[in-house]
C-alpha cells in the first residue's frame, strides 16, 4: 500500500473504531493514532481487516420462490454466479491494495475503480440485496411504503407499470431499481452490475427495491420472455424488507 493511502486507511480505521466505542466526536484522529501507536513498536502500524464482501445465507430454500422463480435458476444464480462475484471482488480488492473501508465508500468511487472491482463488487452487493427483498407469498406493500409509493407515483399500479418498464427497457444485462432520493422515491435502471450507490450511476439514492434482469436470472424458465418473468416476480417481493430499508 502506498504511504498516503495507508495513512488514509489508518485514519478511517480509527474513525470507525472511535464511533464503535462511543468515543466523543471531538476526539481527533491524531490523538487516537498517537495513543494507539505508543502501545506498538516504532515501526509497527496497526492493522485492520481490509474491505471484504461476504455472501449472505439465502433466507429461503432454492425452491421457495416457485413458481415465479424456479429452483434450478435460484441454485445456479446463488451458488455459481453470486459466489463468483464475491470471490472475484475479494481477490481484486487484495491484489489492487484497495484502501476503502466500507462498501459505500468503494461504490462512491466506482468511476475510479478497475472493471474487475466495479463489476464484481456490484455483483456481490446487488445479489445480497436481491435475495433479501424476495420471499415466498408476497402480500403487496402497506403502511408507510404504500403511502410513499402513492405519493411519488400516484398509485401502486402506476408504480408497478413504471418499474416493469424500467426492467423491460434496460437493454442487455442490468438491474431495475426503486430508490429513496432524499425523501422522493424514484425508478430507474443500471447496466451490468452497476447500482445507485455508484458515483456515475444514471439513478442515485438509497436502494429500496431491485430486480435482476440479466438473462441468467430468468432464461431457464422464461427464455426470451423477460416481461413474463417480471410479471411473476411481483408475487415474491418482500415488502417488509423494503419497509426496513426505508427507515
Ligand atoms: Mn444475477
Amino acid at each position: 500500500m502506498k504511504n498516503n493511502s495507508r495513512r488514509k486507511f489508518i485514519q478511517n480505521a480509527f474513525k470507525t473504531a472511535a464511533v464503535a466505542v462511543g468515543a466523543p466526536a471531538i476526539l481527533s484522529n491524531s490523538f487516537a493514532y498517537a495513543g494507539t501507536v505508543s502501545k506498538l513498536g516504532l515501526n509497527e502500524v496497526p492493522t485492520i481487516e481490509p474491505l471484504k464482501f461476504a455472501q449472505i445465507k439465502l433466507p429461503y430454500s432454492y425452491a421457495a420462490l416457485e413458481p415465479s422463480i424456479d429452483a434450478l435458476t435460484m441454485e445456479i444464480h446463488y451458488s455459481k454466479h453470486h459466489t463468483a462475484y464475491i470471490k472475484n471482488v475479494n481477490e481484486a480488492l487484495l491484489a489492487e491494495n484497495i484502501s476503502y473501508t466500507t462498501e459505500k465508500e468503494l461504490f462512491s468511487n466506482a468511476s475510479k475503480l478497475s472493471a474487475k472491482i466495479r463489476n464484481n463488487g456490484g455483483g456481490a452487493w446487488n445479489h445480497n440485496f436481491f435475495w433479501e427483498i424476495m420471499k415466498p407469498g408476497s402480500k403487496g406493500p402497506e403502511g408507510k411504503v404504500l403511502e410513499a409509493i402513492n405519493a411519488s407515483f400516484g398509485s401502486f399500479d402506476k408504480f408497478k407499470e413504471q418499474f416493469t418498464q424500467a426492467g423491460i427497457t434496460r437493454f442487455g444485462s442490468g438491474w431495475a431499481w426503486l430508490v429513496n432520493d432524499n425523501g422522493t422515491l424514484k425508478i430507474g435502471s443500471t447496466a451490468n452490475q452497476d447500482n445507485p450507490l455508484f458515483d456515475n450511476a444514471p439513478i442515485k439514492g438509497t436502494p429500496l427495491l431491485a430486480l435482476d434482469v440479466w438473462e441468467h436470472a430468468y432464461y431457464l424458465k422464461y427464455q426470451n420472455k423477460r416481461n413474463e418473468y417480471i410479471a411473476n416476480w411481483w408475487n415474491v417481493v418482500n415488502w417488509d424488507a423494503v419497509a426496513k430499508k426505508m427507515s
